[in-house]
């Protein structure tokens, strides 16, 4: 018999958007389709803000699919629930193989997210059950999501307009670590970020406890100099980025001088250059920073050669990099 729910025309995958026929989502070991995907409303991951996840590209390359650093984003998602204290059961191997199944499984996938979770209802911030669940999306966001949601706008811009967030102080290592990729992380920086948007900005730029700058919600942060140098946070205060980690080793590869350097507002203003990295952003320009134009050209010609060279990597075009990919045909 149809639930209440679904007697009102409701299902909890159509409560969102359509679901897209023919996608399936690894849990557990088992593929299911996308609809039945769910968790239970009083679930502790939903709750608490307890989920932790990791969030990889995949691209086409001449030998298939092939997912961009694989290992290296399997490693910061187990050091992820180590940070949260979840007792995730999988090896760095199972969850390799889950993400080529679930790559091979979905067709045309542009990324692939796998998430821990505790899917238990739960009374206590503390669960009594504490089963982690796995789950590995392998999907294409914009077909499979924006495309279904009728009358979402794509938000896309080849460049970006900066809010800096200096209010709040959102990277504080002694609540929960910067380094952690959990769902909890995102809560303050989307209120800063609504409210940027309601100001007209695209994005926000978040400080650390000294005022430091530290990264965007989902994004690392780069400046060029006016000397040329590259000059990004260092580690403690900003997510590990694949992209920011690639990005580094790729300027390092073709003679760009980099530091990994605590930078203050008035570097940033300074700045000749600046971009945002990350796995959907790729090397994202910054085109004004509080409403303030940045640098004569955007983007300029640092961020244009490693956008290029970063992107020419991804898609197997160059051969220095070619064990940053993981074909499908390789587990
Ligand atoms: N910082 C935060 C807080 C993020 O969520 C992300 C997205 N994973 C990034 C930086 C960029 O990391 P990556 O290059 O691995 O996507």
């Amino acid at each position: 018999m149809a639930g209440l729910l679904e007697q009102a025309g409701y299902s909890p995958a159509a409560m969102s958007h359509e679901s897209p026929p023919d996608r399936h989502i690894w849990i557990d070991g088992a593929l299911v389709p996308w609809g039945d995907a769910v968790v239970h409303v009083l679930s502790h991951s939903h709750a608490r803000g307890s989920l932790v996840f990791d969030y990889m590209s995949v691209h086409d390359t001449e030998r298939g699919p092939a997912v961009f650093r694989l290992d290296d984003h399997l490693a910061r998602f187990i050091h992820s629930t180590e940070l949260v204290g979840l007792p995730l059961r999988q090896s760095a191997e199972d969850l390799r193989t889950a993400c080529l199944a679930a790559v091979r499984a979905n067709p045309g996938a542009r990324v692939v997210k796998v998430q821990a979770y505790l899917p238990s209802v739960e009374i206590d911030v503390v669960p009594e059950d504490d089963h982690v669940a796995v789950a590995v999306a392998a999907f294409d966001p914009r077909a499979d999501v924006v495309a279904r949601k009728p009358g979402t706008p794509y938000r896309y811009r080849s460049s970006v307009r900066i809010w800096l967030e200096k209010e709040r102080k959102q990277r504080r290592p002694d609540i929960m670590h910067p380094h952690a990729k959990v769902a909890a992380n995102y809560t303050s920086p989307m209120v800063a970020k609504w409210r940027a948007r309601q100001k007209g900005y695209d994005e926000i730029l978040l400080v650390d406890e000294a005022g430091t700058l530290a990264e965007g919600p989902t994004t690392n942060f780069f400046l060029v100099d006016s000397a040329g140098t590259l000059r990004t946070p260092p580690e403690q205060s900003v997510l590990l980025g694949i992209t920011r980690r690639s990005i580094l080793e790729l300027a390092r590869h073709d003679g760009i001088p980099v530091e990994e350097v605590a930078l203050r507002p008035e570097d940033l203003f300074a700045a000749s250059e600046a971009f945002l990295t990350g796995t959907s952003a790729g090397v994202w320009p910054i085109d004004s920073v509080d409403g303030k134009a940045l640098g004569s050209e955007v983007p300029g010609p640092v961020s244009t050669r490693l956008r290029d060279h970063f992107q020419r990597v991804t898609e197997g075009g160059d051969p220095a990099f070619a064990h940053w990919l993981t074909h499908t045909d390789e587990g």
